[in-house]
């Protein structure tokens, strides 16, 4: 099954499959392709939970590549793991839906539109 991630407007091409992803001759459970654009994430012998968080670590990865490109320090592994676990607890949380929603639908930009010409609540700029 493929399907596609937008990030920075760039599509990313999620591959699910049921069989081995191998990175360098090594076996795994998920890749990033970052020059293609490609996310390979593998079922074989993982629960559905960890699926869904192993495409959570490639998509952090796809995100890193999209905002700084192959410049990034060499341990971008060890970021990536840090931040893959409360990252994806926070996609999973469905209390996190409506949030998730407004972003998706704009309601934030409405709500600055509104607020444009009012004094900020803190004294900032506008
Ligand atoms: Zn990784």
């Amino acid at each position: 099954m493929v399907e596609e991630a937008y990030i920075c407007g760039l599509s990313w091409a999620i591959k699910l499959t049921e069989d081995a992803v191998a990175v360098n001759d090594r076996l795994c459970h998920g890749a990033c392709d970052k020059p293609k654009r490609e996310i390979d994430v593998s079922s074989m012998g993982a629960c559905e939970d960890h699926v869904r968080s192993t495409l959570m670590h490639e998509l952090l990865h796809a995100a890193v590549y999209a905002g700084v490109g192959p410049a990034w320090p060499e341990d971008e592994e060890v970021l990536i793991t840090g931040i893959e676990t409360p990252w994806y607890s926070m996609f999973r949380d469905p209390r996190n839906l409506a949030l998730f929603q407004k972003f998706t639908e704009g309601v934030f930009e409405v709500t600055l539109a509104k607020q444009k010409g009012k004094k900020h609540a803190r004294g900032g700029k506008e």
